[in-house]
């Protein structure tokens, strides 16, 4: 059986409140875009800790990528498998956004709740990337668009994904670093007080 870590929602606010100072030191992003599901209810959370008096919130944009199905004969109803092709699902809004080219010279700051394979990351960085550097050609500007990562979990695993050396040696954050376990997300539990049980029992058993 896959080791499992459970995770409750006081952990994944905690883990937000304690990024975004390093967040805003490294980056000070002007603009997240969440990677859904799992990216949803940390970049709300994150978006009240970046909020800077006299500044308005961060506005969150979504895309949906998928890359993980949950598969018949896996052994363990909870634990999904991992598959080899990124699905888009849902991608930028552009009636929020106006253009395309409203993100050239922006500084974005992509957020998911765990950076398993880096598969779904490379998929998202590389796609918008080239969305950005279409629109910038075509408005003839020389702004750059920055972008930074933000994942709470981040595992300790050889990667198939690979990011841009940039991002990951300067804007690259990761609230924990853990090892290659299951990781069980509290927006996923369909009993969150067994949830919270086992995350606190898993706690005692630490010492914690
Ligand atoms: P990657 O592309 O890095 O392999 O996987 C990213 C996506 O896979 C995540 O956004 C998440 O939906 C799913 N995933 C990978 N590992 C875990 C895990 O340990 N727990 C949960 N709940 N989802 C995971």
């Amino acid at each position: 059986m896959v080791e499992k870590l459970y995770v409750t929602y006081n952990d994944v606010h905690k883990l937000c409140q304690e990024a975004a100072p390093k967040i805003l030191n490294d980056f000070k992003p002007d603009l997240m875009i969440a990677i859904g599901g799992g990216g949803y209810v940390p970049a709300r959370i994150l978006r009240s800790f970046l909020k800077q008096p006299g500044s308005p919130n961060i506005p969150i944009q979504a895309i949906g990528l998928s890359l993980y199905e949950k598969l018949p004969n896996s052994g363990d109803k909870d634990v999904e498998e991992a598959g080899t092709k990124v699905t888009r699902t849902q991608w930028l809004d552009m009636s929020a956004l106006g253009e395309m080219s409203n993100l050239v010279g922006r500084r974005v700051l992509i957020v998911d709740e765990v950076d398993d394979t880096r598969t779904t990351l490379e998929y998202a960085v590389r796609e918008l990337q080239k969305d950005v550097e279409e629109a910038r050609s075509k408005i003839n500007s020389d702004k750059k668009t920055e972008f930074a990562i933000f994942v709470l979990h981040n595992k300790d695993k050889q990667k198939k994904g690979i990011l841009p050396e940039d991002i990951l040696k300067n804007h690259y954050h990761a609230a924990r670093t853990v090892g290659d376990e299951w990781i069980c997300y509290p927006w996923e539990a369909t009993d969150i007080d067994e949830h919270d049980r086992l995350a606190a029992e898993a706690r005692a058993k630490k010492g914690l």
